[in-house]
């Protein structure tokens, strides 16, 4: 299997059994994003206790790419800090070239560096227009985290 179908196998597992999949019942912040160019749309929904997402949930309807997005992006910040989410954000927005950084985004030998299974989405960096898709669950949880200010 080559990585590009690897990656692939990873978007649609994601996207057909997408993870934190369930509204939460008295969510502590909330946002929902749409892109209107793909027709990709996206709720998110989180708890806090304290500092850290203790819950959270990633709802929606579009394309693979925005829903795999998502579900990867829930897996991803379940558990963390906003200061451990606000660097995951970025490494996100730097591998997918949405944001510059001479820094090397995945380096194995720098524990929790790695992006896992959100590294699979690398290969949507090379279609400009599905790069929003990737975003928009990364951009409404940014404003699901204010919201619960
Ligand atoms: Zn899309």
């Amino acid at each position: 299997m080559s990585l590009n179908e690897l990656y692939r196998e990873v978007i649609l597992d994601h996207y057909r059994a997408p993870r934190h999949h369930n509204h939460l019942d008295s969510p502590d912040g909330s946002a929902q994003g749409n892109n209107p160019l793909c027709g990709d749309e996206v709720t998110i929904e989180l708890n806090l206790n304290g500092d850290r997402v203790s819950d959270v949930a990633a709802i929606g309807v579009g394309c693979s790419i925005s829903q795999a997005s998502a579900s990867m992006m829930s897996e991803a910040v379940f558990g963390k800090t906003r200061e451990e989410i606000d660097e995951l954000v970025r490494k996100f927005k730097v591998m997918m070239a949405i944001e510059e950084s001479a820094e090397e985004v995945v380096d194995p030998d720098r524990p929790g560096s790695a992006l896992g299974d959100l590294e699979a989405l690398q290969g949507v960096r090379k279609f400009p227009v599905r790069i929003k898709c990737a975003d928009l669950p990364w951009i409404t949880l940014e404003q699901a985290l204010e919201s619960a200010e």
